[in-house]
Parts: structure tokens; C-alpha cells; sequence
């Protein structure tokens, strides 16, 4: 595996590959690795000559300062995890490299409605920094395939309209959540949480299925008010939302008519860690 911090060098080293005319594929991470990015390294291999993954916690895609500072950090057990995994390229870069002229944003990207639901209302200025991020990078990588985590259900659809807007070449591929046996969707920031918040935060997949057994046409909000009640008994201090959404646009559905596909996702803080799960209620 090898490993690059700056730009110019990692394209110059990708270029040869693009001529020799093999596929690349792309897992772009912030880091603190678990099974669930792995599952996107297995992913990227299967279908591509040369896997590229990056690690580089984007500070422009975080609302509150005190969640970046707090993002764990664990670089050599990544790069242990990466090699294992097979994955050829890691790029590692500083701020600085991704944004040579600074943070601030240069172009708003059109990704309509997506911005301002679930995940848009409550980290407000979230995904364009998602768009900025992953912009730059796939300007660099210039991949075949970007392999990201259903885990991330809104991000996979911002950054479908962000290939769409801006008429990417790039195959954006998604993959399954990874979960512990308990239910619990793997994530960096569950490094955060006591053995006792991770057990209870086993409640959120379990409201996420208890919608889904008990879902039947007609309306939705009482399926609703009983997940946010059992996440609040379970020991979340807030429950930013619990929404049984349209699986193509994430409009809220209110009455469900039995056919309209659906997704439920929610967004929870305990002990000052903000979790979010999603499950899609039809195949
Ligand atoms: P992050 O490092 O959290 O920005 O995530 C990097 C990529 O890994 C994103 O595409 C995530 O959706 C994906 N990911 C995070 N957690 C999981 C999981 N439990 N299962 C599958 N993919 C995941």
C-alpha cells in the first residue's frame, strides 16, 4: 500500500493507471475505521483494478466546532486496517492541501430539497461541505467508481445529485450498512460512547424495525411518536428526528398508500453524541 499527502503527487501517481487504462475505485473516509468502511474496500476490489481510499475529516462539513474537535483520531490503526484489507492507495492529507485557498466555500452547489431535510435542518451548511469535500477529492482521484455507505442514506443521495449537477463521469456505487450483532450500525463516533450508551443505543435500530414490522398503509405518526418515545426511555437526551420518508426524496410521508417506497431514519444524541440509522421499510 502507499501512501500519499499531497495532491499533485497522488495524481501524478494515478495518471499512470488511467493510461494503462485500469478502473479505480474510491472509499473517501474520515478515519477511525471499522468493519463498515472495510465492507466499502471489499466493495471498491471486487469490481476495479486499483482501490484509493482517503482519510481526512473535512472541517468544512461540520456545524459544531465541538464535534470536529472531538472526532476521533486513529491513523496508524487505519493504516493497519487499509493494508490488511488490500486497499493500494491511501491519500492523507492536511487542511491545507485540500483547501489551498482556504475553507471558505467558493461555489454552491444545486442539490435542491436535499439540503434543507433530516440531516440539512439540523446540521445546517452539512452537505455543502459534503459537496466541497467530495468535489475536490474526485477532482483529484478522478475515479471510476465512488464506493459509499448506505449507512450515510442522505449523503449517498446529495452526492448522486452533486455527480448529476456538475455531469461527473464518475459510477457512484452504495453498500449496506455494516452493524454490530446487537443491531447497532457501526460508526466512528461510537468510539465516543460508554459500554452502557453503546447497549443503549441498540434502541435505535430496534425502533427502526419495530417500524417496519408494524408499518401498514394509513397514517404514519403514531409509529413515529412510539420510536421517539422508546429513544428517549432508552436514555437519549434529544431525538432530532424520527421520519418515515419517501426512499426517493425524503419527503415525509404522513399517509402511506401501501405502495409508495419508503426509508425511516433517524438522528439521536446520547451523552453528547449524535447517532443517526436509517432502514429501508420496502425492498
Ligand atoms: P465516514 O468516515 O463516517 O465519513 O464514512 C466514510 C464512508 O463509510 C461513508 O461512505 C459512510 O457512509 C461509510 N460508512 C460509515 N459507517 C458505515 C457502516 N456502518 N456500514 C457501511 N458503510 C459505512
Amino acid at each position: 500500500m502507499i501512501l500519499f499527502r499531497r495532491s499533485a503527487d497522488i495524481r501524478a501517481h494515478l495518471q499512470q493507471f488511467d493510461a494503462e487504462g485500469k478502473k479505480t475505485g474510491f472509499v473517501p473516509t474520515m478515519g477511525a475505521l471499522h468493519a463498515g468502511h472495510i465492507s466499502l474496500i471489499e466493495q471498491s476490489r471486487a469490481t476495479n483494478d486499483i482501490t484509493v481510499a482517503s482519510i481526512f475529516v473535512n472541517p468544512t462539513q461540520f456545524n459544531d466546532p465541538k464535534d470536529y474537535a472531538a472526532y476521533p483520531v486513529t491513523i496508524p490503526d487505519d493504516l493497519l486496517q487499509l493494508g490488511n484489507a488490500g486497499c493500494d492507495i491511501v491519500f492523507l492529507p492536511e487542511v491545507n492541501e485540500i483547501y489551498p485557498g482556504g475553507t471558505a466555500p467558493s461555489t454552491r452547489y444545486a442539490i435542491g430539497d436535499m439540503e434543507y431535510l433530516l440531516e440539512g435542518e439540523y446540521r445546517p451548511g452539512h452537505f455543502q461541505g459534503v459537496c466541497q469535500v467530495v468535489h475536490r477529492l474526485l477532482d483529484i482521484i478522478q475515479p471510476d467508481q465512488l464506493i459509499m455507505g448506505r449507512k450515510d442514506y442522505q449523503q449517498c443521495m446529495v452526492v448522486a445529485a452533486l455527480i448529476h449537477a456538475l455531469g461527473l463521469q464518475v459510477q457512484l456505487i452504495t453498500a449496506p450498512t455494516r452493524r454490530e450483532a446487537s443491531g447497532l450500525a457501526m460508526s466512528s463516533r461510537n468510539r465516543r460512547l460508554s459500554s452502557a450508551q453503546k447497549e443503549a443505543a441498540t434502541v435505535l435500530s430496534k425502533a427502526l424495525q419495530q417500524i417496519r414490522q408494524q408499518l401498514q398503509p394509513g397514517p404514519t405518526g403514531l409509529l413515529i411518536q412510539q420510536a421517539v418515545h422508546a429513544i428517549r426511555a432508552a436514555g437519549f437526551e434529544s431525538v432530532d428526528y424520527v421520519s418515515i420518508a419517501d426512499a426517493h426524496n425524503l419527503q415525509p410521508v404522513a399517509d402511506w398508500d401501501g405502495q409508495q417506497p419508503l426509508v425511516a431514519l433517524v438522528a439521536a444524541s446520547i451523552g453528547g453524541v449524535r447517532l443517526i440509522d436509517n432502514l429501508p421499510l420496502s425492498e
